[in-house]
Parts: structure tokens; sequence; C-alpha cells
């Protein structure tokens, strides 16, 4: 976000549909083509994040995992594909989103996040979508992204179960002040279903584009939990927790506690 392109002809072309939305209009589509977002974890809630904002005109994608394309990942990543199973998940995906938009600069990172290139990472994006399965990295990207004052979108599910919060440094709780240990009982595999996976991914692709926009308000100091079973749907109030190690040393910035 630091400067706006002009739009190209046929950038308006694809992007129309979106330009009419309120607020956004070609200002707003500069923002996304100027924007550069970190994706931590591109399987089914990052990956539909990334395929969202890659739809949507973002200009550049920073998408971090490690490893190589498995069958069990095949019912929730949808940027993989069969025929890629045994390669570079990130290499697939890249593949993928350069298909869906050709404009798009994507940046391979086949590792994941964690406390020696976490602040690395954070460095190349203005916003950050954290879809990681263990708190370990989400601990680690909390703590940089807090530290250089960007935006992080928290985006996870459970089951039939989604959550989602956006962490502005300084003027939100951040994910230490929930969680400021990794639980000691959770384990890396649980019950997902790729529908589910989608749903907290385009709740993490929304909340980036109004970040961006500046369109309406962010789920800040919200945390959004939507269970799919009953289609219930609340929002609890987080604050900043005194003595919270990452975040209590900033300042408290004005009006940003509602
Ligand atoms: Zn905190």
């Amino acid at each position: 976000m630091h400067d706006s392109p002009e739009l190209t002809a046929d950038e308006r072309a694809t992007y129309e549909w979106q330009m009419w939305v309120p607020g956004v209009g070609e200002e707003g589509q500069q923002r996304l083509k100027g924007a550069s977002v970190l994706v931590s974890r591109i399987g089914g809630v990052g990956g539909t994040a990334a395929y969202e904002l890659a739809a949507a005109g973002v200009g550049r994608l920073i998408l971090a995992h490690a490893g190589n394309i498995k069958p069990s990942d095949l019912n929730r990543q949808l940027l993989m594909t069969h025929a890629d199973i045994g390669t570079s998940r990130v290499e697939s995906a890249a593949r993928r989103l350069r298909e869906l938009n050709p404009r798009l600069e994507v940046v391979t990172v086949p590792e994941n996040v964690n406390a020696g290139n976490a602040a690395r990472l954070v460095g190349l994006a203005d916003v950050v979508i954290d879809a990681a399965p263990l708190f370990e990295e989400r601990l680690a990207m909390n703590g940089e992204a807090v530290r250089q004052g960007k935006p992080l979108v928290e985006a996870a599910m459970y089951e039939l179960s989604v959550q989602v919060t956006t962490i502005l440094p300084g003027q939100t709780a951040c994910l230490a002040c929930r969680v400021p240990e990794p639980p000691p009982d959770w384990k890396r595999q649980f019950p997902v279903f790729g529908a589910v996976a989608g749903v907290a991914g385009c709740v993490a692709a929304v909340e980036v584009i109004k970040l961006i926009c500046g369109l309406g308000e962010p789920l800040a100091d919200r945390l959004l939990v939507w269970e799919l079973r009953e289609m219930g749907f609340r929002l609890f109030r987080t604050r900043r927790r005194p003595g919270c190690l990452v975040c209590s040393a900033l300042p408290q910035v004005e009006g940003a506690s509602r």
C-alpha cells in the first residue's frame, strides 16, 4: 500500500463489478493493486483467501507453506491438484493463482512461519493473513506483525466452526493477549471439510480487502465465531491484556478500543 498504481484498461474491465461497491471505485482498486499480502499456510483456509485476493486484484501475494502435496490435502486445498501430488504446495498454488490472474505477482516461500523467518516475511507485506494450524507458528507471526505494526487477520476453523478476528497493532488485543502460550493438548490434525475452511478463508479475504480499501468496520477487538452446525453467528469482545509480553509495551492508540 505504498503507492496506488494506475489501472490499465484491461484491469478496469476485469474489476468493474467490484469497483461498483460503494467506497471502492478507481481509488480502492488502485490500492488493491499496490498492496502486498502475506498468507501463512495456503491450505483450506489460506488457499481460499489467497484465491479471493488474487481474484480481487491484489498486486502481490507472498505464500508461505512448506512441503509437498498429499492426497489428504485435496478435500480442502483448492489451489492443489491431483496431478500435483508429491510436488511443492506453494508452486502448485502459485501456478493456479497465475492462471486465474496473470497480472498477480506471487512470491513463493516453501517454509512455514517460525521465529527465525517471521521478520523477513512480515517485512514483505502490508497486511498478513494467518491460517496456520499450529499456535507456535501463529504466535511467531503475531509477535512479528505487532512489532512491525502490520495488520494481521487471524483465521481458523475446527470441525464445523469458524473463527476470525483482526489484530491492529497498538489498537486491539493481539493473539498473545488471548493465548499467551501454545495449548499443551493441541493436535496438528483435526476434522475439516473444505467448505468450512473456505468460509474462514473468504471472511479473512473480505477483512483484508476492507483494510486495504478502507471499507466498513474490521473485526477489530471482535472475535467472530460462526458455528456452521447450527448456523449460529456470534461476536465476542476481545481486549488488550495488561502484561501481555507481545503488545503491552505498545501505546494505546486513541479511539481504537470500542
Ligand atoms: Zn497482546
